[in-house]
């Protein structure tokens, strides 16, 4: 089932004319309703005359994450506030998340791109769905609950966690379409096999994002809750989900271009790369009215297809996330920078900057392990008198980076020293390898 027919198979010189139009509506609107905007562009001494088509689009400024904490709260919304009808909030960032603003039209553009992506899974007005990412400031649950009501289908808003109650009620009320993270989708497959319900389900896919999977999971979740499992892509600073989708073919998600432009650029020289290289995918909103973005880096990696897809959908498709550009882990759905972590352990005068990161997946279920040295004047020899210390950089890191780490505290020179860039990050989990 193809949702919006006009848009998702249009003749790409047809869509090349909407996404012109639309992007000069888009800068008309950050000139004059955000300040910030301006000020970048005229800091580059352009106005919006001199952006005709996509082609200009080189000549605009880009976006970063940096941008958008430095504008915290509401520094980047191009309406005032009067026009927003809805804020959310992406996780774990400095005590200062990315905000999103949206207004009537962007929540119903919203709703649109994921009816969509629901669409391209198959799925119709005759499904129930189970939407299990959590609801809140997180995009997730809200996100896949208005896309789902668009489509038609049936929505049980049961959020994230709870698993025993997921699985009640996923056989009480014979859901058919799961929507959640694909690690919390295995830690589910797995329950299900131990309570031996899975003849008892409805269940026939799966929308799955938020983080990055691998080929290998796909397979095992698809194998052991006997459902054809989707990859679905976006971000906070974008809209949240229903960036991108994937189709029955599973070949690439199909990005939802007549409202998010993308680009790829290398993330070194900050050049456009040829179709079909990998580099960090950069996206320009051109119809969002609350918090428009221009070129907005994402740091994720990847390529972009532009040839038709064996299912009739002509929009431009984006291959499986193949990792990032920057040092951001995503930990049980929190993003953490190791710079986090460092600036914490660096506020206790006992722990020493030498310090390295464990993240690892055990029972579907991210672990994360941090390994401090203590500062020889610090060190007693006996690490259980410590522990008032590890319990407060615990404490911290919870409050700060909004995620648990174990902290294990070691001895003074335990932490192999390096030549050149530390590598301070021990990530077993593989997550980007297809
Ligand atoms: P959300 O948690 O709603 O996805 P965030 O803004 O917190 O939004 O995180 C967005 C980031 O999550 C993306 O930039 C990307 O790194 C990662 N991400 C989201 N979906 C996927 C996916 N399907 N595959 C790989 N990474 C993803
Ligand atoms: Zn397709």
């Amino acid at each position: 089932m193809i949702w919006n027919e006009s848009y998702e198979c249009m003749g790409r010189e047809e869509m090349r004319e909407v996404q012109n139009k639309r992007l000069r509506t888009t800068v008309e609107h950050v000139y004059h309703n955000s300040p910030f905007y301006r000020a970048k562009m005229q800091e580059l001494g352009i106005t919006p005359t001199d952006i005709e088509t996509i082609d200009d689009l080189v000549k605009l400024p880009f976006t970063t994450k940096v941008d958008l904490r430095d504008q915290y709260p509401f520094g980047l919304f191009s309406t005032p506030m009067s026009e927003i009808v809805r804020l959310h909030a992406s996780s774990g960032t400095t005590g200062k998340p990315i905000v999103a603003g949206y207004t009537r039209k962007d929540l119903s553009t919203w709703s649109e791109v994921m009816a969509r992506t629901f669409a391209g899974g198959g799925c119709t007005r005759n499904d129930i769905f189970q939407v299990a990412y959590g609801y809140g400031l997180f995009t997730g649950g809200l996100g896949a609950h208005y896309g789902a009501e668009n489509l038609g289908a049936s929505v049980i808003p049961i959020s994230a966690g709870n698993t025993e109650k997921q699985i009640q009620l996923m056989t009480d009320f014979g859901s058919t379409a799961l929507c959640c993270t694909p690690s919390y989708a295995l830690h589910l497959a797995e329950a299900i096999e131990e309570y031996g319900v899975r003849d008892k389900l409805k269940l026939k896919v799966g929308f799955f994002g938020a983080e990055p999977w691998t080929q290998e999971m796909r397979l095992e979740i698809e194998d052991k809750l006997k459902i054809k499992a989707f990859d679905i892509f976006g971000l906070t600073e974008v809209i949240g989900p229903g960036v991108a989708y994937e189709c029955c073919e599973q070949n690439g998600m199909h990005i939802s271009e007549d409202h998010f432009f993308p680009e790829i650029i290398d993330p070194k020289t900050l050049q456009p790369m040829a179709p079909g290289e990998v580099g960090e995918l950069v996206f320009t909103t051109i119809t969002k009215e609350g918090m428009p973005v221009l070129r907005y880096r994402t740091k994720d990696l990847t390529s972009l297809m532009y040839e038709t897809c064996a299912c009739g959908r002509t929009s431009v498709r984006m291959h499986k996330i193949m990792g990032r550009s920057d040092d951001m882990l995503i930990i049980r759905g929190v993003n953490v920078f190791p710079s986090q972590i460092e600036s914490v352990l660096l506020e206790f005068g006992e722990a020493a900057p030498h310090y390295h990161l464990y993240v690892d997946r055990v029972n579907n279920t991210d672990t994360f392990d941090v390994h401090v040295e203590v500062r020889p004047e610090n060190f007693t020899g006996d690490m259980s008198s410590m522990l008032d210390l590890r319990k407060r950089i615990e404490a911290r890191i919870q409050s700060v980076v909004g995620i648990h780490a174990n902290i294990k505290l070691v001895e003074p020179r335990s932490i192999e020293r390096s030549i050149g860039k530390a590598k301070r990050v021990t990530d077993k989990r593989n997550l980007y390898k297809e």
